[in-house]
């Protein structure tokens, strides 16, 4: 994908390489297992609760440096953010209406979201209780390594993806599937579930329409990049998360051939008046 030298959108909350006040919570976790640790292989616990004293207190903050890798991923989501901005901007002063444009929160490890605490485990997903997109770069690591989904575009689509689930929020999409979560049975919601992230694959797929039309963004096999990534990140080692109302990115994805003819539909035509998978007959 053609990225460097373009605009970086703004709207990028980065928290990576800082443990804040909440994030506190996870590092004394993380304490309570080393004392357990320690104290079995027969170490001192009188030394252990010094260190426990040490420990960061609530609200400090303790930083690193972000390596030069590091940081050129942050540009990266940067730029494909900034490209969402400018295309879903276009799109909805067209339909007279007003993008209200997501943050995204860059973590590692562990962070603090409105929908409740925030792991690596938990893969890439978008709070609409804040309207931010968090994800943790080691996931496209993991993308790469463990579901062989490789290329910077399959990690734009992966961006575009929660996105598209912003895009839903705005549309009212979102507060229609709540109501539905206390009305229908887990298995009728769970259908539901399946044509929201099939939508979400669809607008996806219409950013990289317009995105390329603006922007020129792709180079030979992006798409391709993209198609791997929506066929490969329905795995379920992405969990559910269980506080508050999250879309979960885990086991309702559809299959893959799903996923792929809704990211392809958009992205062929670039029309968003074809992304209706609660109306589609068939999926
Ligand atoms: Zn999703």
């Amino acid at each position: 994908m053609l990225w460097k030298g373009r605009r970086q959108s703004q709207n990028i909350e980065d928290r990576r390489g800082s443990s804040g006040r909440k994030v506190a919570l996870g590092g004394g976790l993380g304490v309570l297992a080393v004392t357990i640790i320690v104290l079995l292989l027969g170490g001192n616990p009188e030394e252990v609760m010094q260190n426990l004293q040490t420990a960061p207190a609530s609200g400090q903050e303790q930083t690193r440096a972000l390596t030069a890798e590091e940081k050129e991923m942050g540009d990266f989501v940067a730029v494909v953010l900034a490209d969402t901005e400018d295309v879903w901007n276009g799109i909805f002063r067209q339909n007279e209406g007003e993008y209200r444009e997501p943050k995204l929160v860059l973590f590692s490890g562990a962070t603090d979201s409105a929908c409740g605490f925030a792991q690596s485990a938990t893969g890439p997903f978008y709070c609409p209780g804040d309207e931010k997109v968090y994800i943790d770069l080691n996931f496209f690591q993991e993308m790469q390594r463990r579901l062989g989904a490789r290329g910077d575009f399959a990690w734009a689509y992966v961006i575009a993806h929660e996105v598209g689930h912003h895009v839903q929020n705005l549309l009212g999409v979102m507060e229609q599937m709540q109501e539905k979560q206390h009305s229908l049975s887990r298995q009728d919601y769970n259908r539901y579930l399946v044509r929201l992230e099939l939508q979400a694959d669809f607008l996806a797929g219409i950013w990289a329409h317009h995105a390329q039309r603006l922007k020129n963004i792709l180079e030979t096999g992006d798409i391709e990049e993209g198609m791997n990534a929506a066929a490969a990140v329905g795995d379920d080692r992405i969990m559910k998360r269980e506080q508050g109302y999250v879309v979960p990115d885990a086991f309702t994805h559809g299959t893959s051939a799903q996923r792929l003819r809704w990211f392809t539909l958009g992205f062929k035509t670039g029309d968003i008046s074809r992304g209706d998978t609660f109306a589609a007959r068939e999926l």
